[in-house]
């Protein structure tokens, strides 16, 4: 199963490039276990169906070679994942490599 992560337009559900992702109580950015979860805490904290139909729900693709918390696709269009715990962004190679090159 894959951890998610919410993003949704800043200011709402009106057309706006940036994003902004939905935190967990302490200013993180929450990590919800399944599709299904993301949806059903949306539904408790009152987000109507058309609102949920403005967000992105992004499934993680990976662990992060630093930290090993799940990877989320990154909203970057040059980097292809992120991790929220490092708070970093990584291009694909740096991850399929998994090594910091070590000792030159
Ligand atoms: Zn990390």
């Amino acid at each position: 199963m894959s951890e998610v992560v919410i993003c949704r337009p800043v200011g709402g559900i009106t057309i706006n490039s940036e994003m902004e992702f939905v935190l967990d109580g302490e200013g993180g950015v929450r990590i919800f276990d399944s599709t299904e979860n993301a949806r059903k805490a949306l539904r408790d904290a009152g987000c109507t169906d058309e609102e949920m139909a403005h967000m992105t729900f992004l499934e993680s693709g990976g662990t992060c070679v630093r930290c090993k918390s799940p990877l989320f696709p990154s909203l970057i269009p040059d980097y292809k994942y992120q991790c929220f715990t490092c708070d970093e962004d990584f291009y694909g190679f740096e991850q399929e490599n998994g090594m910091d090159g070590g000792a030159s």
